[in-house]
């Protein structure tokens, strides 16, 4: 079974161009949207991200939605905490599929870290990779 985690240096999810999340006010209250929205930077990345060493400068005290934590998830989006693993793991290849692409190095290193079988074309499963 894939088991969810967070791959650093992917940063996927810090990228917050609220174009792509049109649905923010839905799950984020008040507040949390007004942080939200006054954390994303000209470029669509959130300013707390940092590109070049590809992580949060201030993880310790990132806001609640940043966090993949079962009460938060369950006061946004409703799931219950068995369902958190499932749910996290889609919505990081959402966000890694939004932001890199499905067949980048941030995917690869995703699916191969949670557990998840790479689909390698034909040709290289053939010769033996998995
Ligand atoms: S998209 Fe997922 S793996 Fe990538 S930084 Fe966000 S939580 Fe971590
Ligand atoms: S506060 Fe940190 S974890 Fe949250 S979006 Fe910004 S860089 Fe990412």
């Amino acid at each position: 079974m894939a088991t969810w985690q967070c791959v650093k240096q992917c940063g996927a999810c810090c990228h917050l161009d609220a174009s792509d999340r049109p649905d923010l006010d839905e799950y984020l209250l008040p507040d949390e949207l007004a942080l939200y929205l006054s954390m994303v930077g000209s470029d669509g990345w959130c300013i707390n991200y940092d590109r070049i060493e590809r992580e949060c400068r201030i993880y310790a005290h990132r806001p609640r939605f940043c966090r993949v934590e079962s009460e938060v998830f369950g006061d946004m989006y409703g799931i219950e905490p068995e369902e958190l693993n499932d749910f996290a793991i889609e919505c990081c290849e959402q966000q890694i599929t939004g932001v890199y692409g499905d067949l980048s190095l941030e995917m690869v290193r995703f699916e191969s870290a949670v557990g998840i079988s790479l689909d390698l074309p034909p040709k290289l499963s053939s010769q033996g990779f998995s």
